[in-house]
């Protein structure tokens, strides 16, 4: 049970019982520490490698802590012949993912305008439910949505062209609304363009450090620029699609779900009527994630413009960090079609390939990876190891540390709000409550994460920004 380092920061789990794979725990001795206090994460990623036609490994990255099922910041990639799809595997917040952009501003611009800009932005990106968000849509766009993500939005003419091709996949899956549950429609009617709880927040940042900076070029970022972070999901919408696929596989399966070591991996095998419903319905709700992102960017867009004289903003890039997808990659010198798993874990392809935007091909793929409100976020490039050691892919954030009643046990937040002020951090949240949840001592090192994934060379470092507004769920 215990993990063995088989190389710098990285340990394995050898295969017993019922494990296909072994286990890879990418991670520093101190991360690892983490992960082993907190008890469950290692038995949870032994767990996973018992998953039909799970290849190569059972992934956790530096991250990783306790999931539903999976632990968050796991890969699963399992054959597209043969597989099986879990909901676990991807989450309760269908393509919950982050998107940076830029703007024209230096950080003088926005210093001392914090409050006015953090107001506006409130104004028009509410945080909770049923609001409707800066988006207006009916049932019937809903389905439209679903169908076709970002392609939606620049038809009703919010995206532009750029736009698209700054997202992952484009901004679309092959997502089938018929495939979604009436509730979960229902539930996304008012949504879009809402941020959702807790965790999920929007943030006004600085960039303070380059660490690459022919990359940081080639995606438009700088010293002392001011950026926009965005981190939110599917909404309620995905929230429902998940929970009624659980319910049915575990109506449609009941023999299997005893038969596992844990009842939340519960899954389907790939071709079965069940689990391509699933998978069309998750790409649906994905598809629901991006549209959700770009309606808050045109708010974000709105708002400079009004405050910072027309000043524009563009897409760097979006990243899904839930989500499950169809991928090609050689394992043991073969190409393999793979379904790859990706829960609170982020794609990081490298330069070169095809899956990358030509104007990143270079470079390689943006990783955008937040940290907390008081510590750093950071940009990485998706790096040449990220293939062989991840199925490309990195770590999705600092990870969570505390679980949210301790952090409320730990925190008040008045004099958190205060601290942060100090710290030149402006935080508007919807309550008390989310901001003692969100304190920045919940979540891990961010640094030492990002060192990992540096050093092991999946996601590089490019960029580290730090707070200037944020307003959260
Ligand atoms: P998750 O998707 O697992 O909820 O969160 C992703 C990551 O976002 C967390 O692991 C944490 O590091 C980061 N995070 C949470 N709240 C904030 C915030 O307010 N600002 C920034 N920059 N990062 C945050
Ligand atoms: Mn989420
Ligand atoms: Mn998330």
């Amino acid at each position: 049970m215990e993990p063995t380092e088989v190389a710098e920061d990285v340990y394995e789990i050898p295969r017993s019982g019922d494990m296909r794979v072994p286990a890879r725990v990418y991670a520093s001795e101190p991360l690892l520490e983490k992960m082993r206090e907190e008890g469950q994460t290692l038995q949870q990623v032994r767990n996973v490698a018992t998953l039909p036609g799970i290849q190569k490994y059972s992934v956790v990255l530096p991250d990783g802590h306790l999931g539903y099922g999976f632990p968050i910041g796991g890969v699963a990639a399992v054959e597209m012949d043969g597989g099986a799809i879990s909901p676990g595997g991807i989450g309760f917040d269908i393509n919950c993912g982050v998107r940076v952009l830029r703007t024209p501003l230096d950080y003088e611009a926005v210093q001392g305008r914090e409050e006015e800009l953090v107001e506006r932005l409130y104004d028009l990106v509410p945080c909770g439910l049923g609001k409707g968000g800066y988006v207006r849509t009916d049932r019937d766009d809903v389905d439209g949505i679903l169908r076709d993500g970002m392609e939606w939005m620049r038809e009703a003419g919010h995206a532009r062209a750029a736009d698209l091709e700054h997202c992952e996949e484009g901004g679309r899956l092959p997502g089938d609304p018929d495939a979604v549950p009436e509730n979960a429609k229902k539930r996304g009617v008012k949504q879009v363009g809402s941020l959702g709880s807790g965790n999920h927040f929007l943030e006004v940042q600085r960039v303070t450090d380059l660490y690459d900076e022919a990359t940081a070029d080639a995606y438009g970022l700088r010293e002392d620029q001011v950026v926009v972070m965005i981190h939110s999901g599917s909404r309620g919408l995905g929230h429902q699609v998940c929970q009624e696929y659980i319910r049915r596989f575990e109506r449609e399966y009941p023999d299997l779900v005893d038969s596992l070591p844990d009842r939340q991996l519960v899954y389907a095998p790939l071709g079965d009527e069940a689990a391509e419903d699933y998978r069309r319905a998750m790409y649906a709700a994905a598809n629901f994630a991006w549209a959700n992102r770009q309606a808050m960017t045109q708010a974000v867009r709105q708002t400079f413009e009004e405050l910072f004289d027309e000043a524009r903003v563009d897409l760097v890039y979006d990243v899904c960090h839930n989500i499950a997808k169809e991928e090609t990659h050689e394992v043991d010198g073969e190409e393999m079609d793979l379904l790859v798993h990706r829960k609170g874990a982020t794609r990081a392809f490298p330069a070169g390939h095809p899956e990358v935007p030509a104007a990143y091909r270079d470079v390689g793929q943006p990783v955008l990876l937040p940290g907390s409100m008081g510590t750093h976020s950071y940009v990485l490039a998706g790096s040449d190891r990220s293939l062989e050691l991840s199925f490309g892919s990195t770590a999705h954030g600092a990870g969570r540390l505390k679980s949210r009643t301790q952090a409320k046990k730990d925190y008040e937040a008045g004099s958190l709000t205060q601290r942060l002020r100090g710290e030149g951090v402006y935080v508007k949240a919807r309550s008390g409550e989310t901001v003692a949840e969100e304190a920045p001592g919940a979540y891990k090192d961010v640094d030492e994460v990002v060192r990992v994934s540096d050093a092991l060379g999946i996601g590089t470092k490019v960029a580290r920004m730090r707070p200037i507004a944020n307003i959260k769920g």
